[in-house]
């Protein structure tokens, strides 16, 4: 499952692997940065993973 977020620079989605960076099994915040492709500039990514294992992403810059 790859979800995708709008870098917080210059706008331009971005996409984050969600199957190969996220561990599921562990509920809560799991913080990853991501150098845009567009403008390297690196965008934090905050994944919260529910009990029911869903995702939801909340970009900063
Ligand atoms: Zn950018």
């Amino acid at each position: 499952m790859d979800d995708r977020y709008e870098c917080p620079f210059c706008g331009e989605p971005g996409e984050i692997d969600l199957d190969s960076d996220v561990d599921f099994d562990a509920p809560g915040d799991q913080v990853f940065v991501q150098d845009c492709a567009v403008c390297c500039r690196p965008a934090t990514v905050t994944v919260r993973v529910g009990p029911d294992g869903t995702a939801s992403l909340t970009v900063n810059a």
